[in-house]
């Protein structure tokens, strides 16, 4: 269990708090400010205990001067006072002077945000290849340093893993939800532990998949992934996606996790990447010019089985081309049985929470987990350098299931 905010005393400490504000931005608009919103709680817990904040986060990435401009966080300021309905201040610099008399001058209760940490990599690469000059510089500016960015934690970047190191650090909300939920997960998984794997590409799940398969009972696969999984038993898959660099891999674990490893029997093929209704075929009734589009009835019921005599389960990946009306049953049908389960149901990965979201099942599972590259990261039990300098101070309690 790290350090938190809340065991720190915040009163007339200047709290810098790195914040996840990397929202997505067209034609010079906020598009969707989920992450600002999901802030909120840990900033204004800091100002309710009168600390004087200091927001640093990055916006994009800024490799040339004109990147600047597109990745201005000037378009967070403006939604962060709309959200917060409270005087920010704001410094169009990552350092210097101005930065600094702003960070002194700052009254208990008062927000300051910076510019966008990743300015700094235009010359040299400062924010991301981890300047330790840099990172202590910034730690200069605050008394406690609060990470509650969850989206960077696998990224070992000046304004996270940097501060930590010269900063007594902890965690905010955000962090720590998504720790104590997907951790005793991992580390303690009650049985049956079903783990759902689905989405386009084997080789970025490879990694995952070499964690979990020895905890988890079994692992259902669908998506494009099972389809080199499939190749590589010997079936024809016409032209659907395969993964040929994974073909190797797939046979070896697949040698030996054989009882453990579910895959489909049936599919929705189509004979064009449109959304067009398709045929429902058996896996041997395969030909050469079919593309596997989703998931076919017989495997729903089969995976479905497993799901509903689970304990806990794990879901990343869609079953299917679920962007298309004609193959989301198989990506509709998961999430639905995996919703129902009374156990505890952790969903991560993007496209998993856009399916959930088009579902609108977004409140039915114990955990959804937002950090796309960190959550894959988190659930292989990759390191973490973004919160390897917070300090332990204990364990996480497991996830209550939905029927206790
Ligand atoms: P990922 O980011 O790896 O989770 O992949 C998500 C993407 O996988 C989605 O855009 C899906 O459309 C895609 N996908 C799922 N099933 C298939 C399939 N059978 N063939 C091609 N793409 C698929």
């Amino acid at each position: 269990m790290k350090k938190t905010i809340k065991d720190f005393n915040l009163k007339n400490k200047r709290v810098i708090i790195r914040c996840d504000f990397n929202v997505p931005i067209k034609d010079g608009k906020i598009t969707d400010n989920t992450r600002i919103v999901k802030s909120l709680e840990t900033i204004k817990y800091a100002i309710r205990h009168n600390a004087k904040v200091i927001l640093m986060s990055h916006l994009g990435k800024v490799k040339t001067e004109d990147d600047k401009n597109k990745n201005d966080m000037r378009i967070v300021y403006n939604e962060l006072v709309k959200l917060m309905k409270k005087k920010i201040k704001f410094v169009d610099n990552t350092r210097g002077r101005e930065v600094e008399d702003a960070c002194a001058n700052l009254k208990n209760g008062q927000i300051l945000l910076l510019q966008n940490t990743r300015y700094e990599d235009v010359d040299g690469n400062l924010e991301s290849g981890c300047d330790l000059e840099l990172a202590k510089y910034w730690a200069s500016l605050g008394d406690i340093f609060i990470n509650d960015a969850f989206g960077t934690i696998h990224r070992r970047h000046a304004s996270n893993y940097g501060i930590s190191k010269f900063l007594e650090s902890g965690v905010g909300f955000l962090i720590e939800e998504e720790l104590k939920s997907m951790l005793p997960a991992i580390e303690n998984p009650d049985n049956p532990f079903v783990v759902i794997l689905g989405g386009a590409k084997v080789s970025d799940k490879i990694k995952l998949i070499e964690s979990l398969v020895t905890k988890a009972d079994y692992i259902l696969i669908g998506g494009g992934m099972c389809n080199t999984f499939l190749l590589s038993e010997g079936y024809n898959m016409g032209e659907s996606l395969i993964d040929k660099d994974s073909i190797d891999f797939c046979k070896n674990i697949l040698s030996k996790y054989s009882n453990k490893i579910i895959l489909p029997i049936d599919f929705v093929v189509s004979d064009q990447f449109k959304d067009v209704s398709g045929n429902i075929k058996d896996i041997s009734d395969i030909s050469d010019n079919d593309i596997v589009m989703d998931i076919g009835p017989k495997s729903i019921e089969i995976f479905k089985k497993y799901i509903k005599d689970a304990e806990q389960i794990i879901w990343n990946g869609p079953m299917g081309v679920f962007e298309f009306k004609n193959y989301q049953n198989g990506t509709k049908a998961i999430a639905r049985a995996t919703a129902e389960n009374l156990g505890i149901t952790i969903v991560g990965g993007g496209d998993s929470i856009s399916a959930i979201k088009m579902f609108r099942l977004e409140d039915k599972f114990s955990h959804i987990s937002t950090g796309g590259g960190a959550s894959l990261k988190l659930l292989e039990g990759g390191s973490l350098p973004g919160i390897e300098n917070i300090e332990d101070i204990g364990e996480y309690n497991i996830l209550k299931k939905k029927h206790l």
